[in-house]
């Protein structure tokens, strides 16, 4: 028992630390750093986990669980960081978007851990502020094969809870068979990685949505754009499908 008390207060160290270090200005290669102690702390907080899920430890497993979604959360918070200072915004809103999700997944399986409600305000924040406003997309699907993850069976022949934790497993919509069915613009995406990230301008080029660089388009697209007598506007999006099991 006292080798898991040792564990534990290991875990709440590094995620203290991470907590400290995760503000804008904070140097660059001290946030890269801890990101690197955050990775080594996440590979052991891994090796637990699988033992805890061998030996049927329920508790443990999704103490492991649970630590492993605050580590990846941390890691995202400050690799945002990183990226905004190496001026790669794209990359940046992937990582910020990122942590969002974590922390909504955080605080559905642990409600009190770590302050997190301030976290939610901080990062809404981040992306109202640091960012131009983006238009989302979501993809509607259609499919016959709804699985949860925990038990494989059909989602509505099983009473397992999605975003719950069961012995170190997060129960998680698995869709297989998916049949695109249309894109619509929305305002609250389930992930706002799928956005529009340029538009067609006037002087032929296309704008980045987020760092309002303009590239020339290419010979393929003046044309159409020509064809088209300019009565559309171009956009290119990223419309990536969210199908991490965490
Ligand atoms: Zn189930």
């Amino acid at each position: 028992m006292t080798q898991i008390k040792h564990i534990v207060e290991q875990i709440d160290q590094v995620l203290k630390m991470a907590a400290r270090y995760s503000v804008m200005s904070v140097n660059i290669n001290i946030q890269r750093n801890v990101i690197e102690m955050i990775n080594n702390a996440s590979s052991k907080n891994i090796i637990n986990l699988e033992k805890s899920i061998r030996k049927n430890d329920d508790f443990l497993s999704n103490l492991f669980k649970s630590s492993d979604i605050s580590f990846k959360f941390f890691k995202s918070l400050l690799q945002f960081m990183v990226y905004m200072k190496e001026n790669n915004a794209e990359e940046a809103w992937n990582r910020l978007i990122e942590a969002q999700n974590l922390l909504s997944l955080s605080v559905q399986i642990n409600p009190s851990q770590f302050g997190f409600d301030k976290y939610i305000k901080e990062l809404d924040d981040y992306e109202r502020l640091l960012f131009p406003k983006q238009v989302f997309l979501s993809p509607a699907y259609y499919s016959d094969n709804l699985e949860c993850t925990i038990c494989n069976n059909s989602l509505f022949k099983c009473n397992h809870i999605t975003g719950q934790l069961y012995s170190g497993k997060i129960c998680q919509l698995r869709i297989t068979k998916l049949n695109l069915d249309h894109i619509a613009i929305v305002d609250d995406p389930l992930d706002k990685r799928r956005r529009v990230t340029s538009t067609e301008q006037e002087d032929y080029t296309y704008e980045n949505t987020i760092t309002l660089e303009r590239t020339p388009m290419t010979h393929k697209e003046i044309e159409q754009s020509k064809n088209d007598g300019g009565k559309t506007k171009g956009f290119k999006a990223m419309v990536i499908h969210r199908n991490e099991e965490l």
